[in-house]
């Protein structure tokens, strides 16, 4: 089976969002066909185009075997693990997790866009990968470290 590299976004901004992002990132160590965790250090995040508390944002990546698809379907069961609804867009969210990039591919179906559509306009996420893959490219956009000064302006810095 083909093993490939995987990145996820982690977002929290309601309840205890240390505990939620911690649970979470525990729930992907444990995700059958995956290996060779890694997270990135956690930042904080004002909310984008919406209202609410600050966000708690991370970027994890480990090798997996899971096709993007089921990947998705997983990370959206512990999503609704974590009691997450949609009563609006961009409403406030107990978790959040977004398929970021899976190795170098370009996935374009009904209810899959990797790499994710905006997050190379996204300080919340671009930081945190830049922390963890400072190398990270994204398909058809090109180097983190490059997008990284379109989003310089973006209210994000370092969780304590
Ligand atoms: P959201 O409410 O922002 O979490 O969006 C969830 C919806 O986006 C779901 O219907 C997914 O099928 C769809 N979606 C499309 N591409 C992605 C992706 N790369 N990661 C997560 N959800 C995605």
């Amino acid at each position: 089976m083909i093993e490939l590299s995987a990145c996820v976004g982690l977002g929290a901004n309601l309840g205890d969002t240390r505990a939620v992002l911690s649970a979470a990132y525990a729930q992907l160590q444990q995700l059958p066909g995956t290996c060779r965790h890694r997270c990135s250090p956690w930042f904080c995040s004002a909310p984008v185009d919406a209202g609410g508390p600050d966000y708690l944002n991370a970027v994890a990546c480990f090798d997996t075997t899971l096709s993007p698809q089921a990947l998705l379907e997983a990370l959206q069961a512990i999503e609704h693990g974590h009691g997450r609804e949609r009563p609006y867009r961009n409403a406030p969210r107990t978790l959040d997790l977004d398929l970021l990039l899976y190795g170098q591919q370009q996935i374009e179906t009904p209810t899959l866009t990797v790499p994710h559509p905006r997050m190379h306009e996204r300080a919340f996420v671009l930081l945190p990968l830049a922390a963890l893959l400072p190398d990270a490219v994204i398909p058809g956009r090109g180097p983190v470290s490059t997008l990284m000064a379109s989003v310089a302006g973006q209210s994000v810095w370092r969780a304590d």
